[in-house]
């Protein structure tokens, strides 16, 4: 008992579910955070070392994530153990199998998260149907497809413009990982009058002041190929995208990547960032001291979760493309104003917002538990 109360605190988690069927070897838990703002959204992991405390934080973080998107959704998460590279049919038993023994807890929506992706989302839809992250084929809406994140990423930009006195129009900028965040990032900032200088995968880094040949790097990465196979353009090694002279820098791949031995390398006047928790607390810290502002994850890389809430209210395309602008462009607005008012890191202003619309939303409540 005293184990489980240990992960408690004045906002959460409402339930931790232990999930045990040894007949399939399924070993799983799920964590529902807070559903003040609504019933809980977040993603199923699968992974071989997955833990409760990894469970409960990554749930946490959705509460926070969903309140700062303004969605009416609180934070949960389910983890599931179990390599996700193992046969399509037994994974299918794990999913169904998980799903099934959850099927009563309706405060959670399941999603996709590593390990678990669309197929697995059309196995709980044909068992539960309380799910999003769905193929087109059965309702749903393919955010890395339309470019849900990367399109919420260049209206953050747009806003950020008056904080920092920027013009994106012919602003340079570069971006770390070109997959389904940086690419379709790239697109949209190509379209709002920006210059590509540099983009970045595992394999290599490709700069050209002059600027890159968006459509010609797609195609590249269509045919699963490398930025830094394109003709032109110089082909640096993968980690020297932290060093190029822009005016905007985009992490897009992985967590971590900016610490506080490498966050002097920046020479940027902008970081805006589409992965998750791209740069350490510390680093941030000093960013805000060289002046450089820093948009951080959970405002910037919002547009998947808002494209998700769209899709489960049945809306379409359309519908969320205007939900994510609406809303990236309010919370950009609002977290880079208070930073700016009160002299504070904008991920503490972000925070501190995301924290205020939980509480007020509790304070509805005549107890959240029911
Ligand atoms: P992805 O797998 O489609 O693309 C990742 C890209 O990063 C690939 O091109 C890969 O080659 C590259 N990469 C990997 N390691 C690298 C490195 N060390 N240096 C440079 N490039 C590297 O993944 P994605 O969906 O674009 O997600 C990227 C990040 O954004 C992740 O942190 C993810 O959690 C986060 N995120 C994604 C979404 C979404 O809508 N897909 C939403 C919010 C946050």
């Amino acid at each position: 008992m005293s184990d489980i109360f240990s992960l408690a605190d004045d906002l959460g988690p409402l339930k931790v579910i232990h999930v045990h069927e040894p007949g399939i070897g399924l070993r799983g838990v799920l964590v529902v955070d807070n559903v003040a703002r609504g019933p809980s959204v977040g993603g199923v992991r699968m992974a071989a070392d997955v833990t409760v405390e990894e469970c409960a934080r990554l749930a946490r973080a959705m509460t926070f994530k969903n309140a700062a998107a303004g969605l009416p959704h609180g934070g949960g998460k389910a983890v599931l153990v179990g390599d996700p590279k193992m046969p399509r049919a037994d994974k299918e038993v794990l999913i169904r199998g998980f799903c099934c023994a959850l099927r009563e807890v309706e405060q959670y929506i399941f999603a996709p998260d590593m390990g678990t992706d669309e197929q697995c989302m059309v196995w709980v839809k044909d068992e539960i149907d309380r799910v999003v992250g769905l193929p087109r084929e059965v309702g749903g809406i393919p955010l890395d497809e339309i470019g849900a994140t990367g399109f919420g990423l260049s209206h953050a930009v747009d806003v950020a413009q008056e904080f920092c006195d920027l013009d994106i129009k012919g602003a340079r900028f570069a971006v770390q990982g070109f997959g389904a965040v940086g690419k379709h990032a790239t697109r949209f900032l190509c379209e709002a009058g920006a210059i590509p200088v540099a983009v970045s995968d595992s394999a290599g880094t490709l700069q050209d002041p002059d600027g890159l040949d968006v459509d010609a790097l797609l195609a590249l990465k269509a045919a699963g190929k490398s930025v830094t196979e394109h003709s032109a353009g110089v082909k640096l090694e993968r980690d020297a995208i932290i060093d190029v002279e822009c005016d905007i820098w985009i992490p897009a791949a992985r967590p971590d990547v900016i610490h506080e031995g490498n966050v002097d390398r920046l020479n940027t006047r902008i970081v805006v960032q589409g992965a998750n928790i791209p740069i350490t607390y510390a680093a941030e810290k000093t960013l805000h001291e060289r002046g450089i502002l820093n948009i951080p994850d959970f405002i910037a890389n919002a547009g998947g979760v808002i494209c998700a809430a769209t899709e489960y209210q049945g809306a379409g395309e359309a519908a969320a493309f205007g939900a994510i602008e609406e809303k990236l462009r309010r919370n950009t607005h609002e977290v880079l104003e208070t930073a700016q008012q009160q002299g504070i890191l904008p991920r503490d202003a972000a925070l501190a917002m995301a924290r205020r619309r939980v509480e007020r939303a509790m304070s509805n409540r005549r107890w959240h538990i029911f």
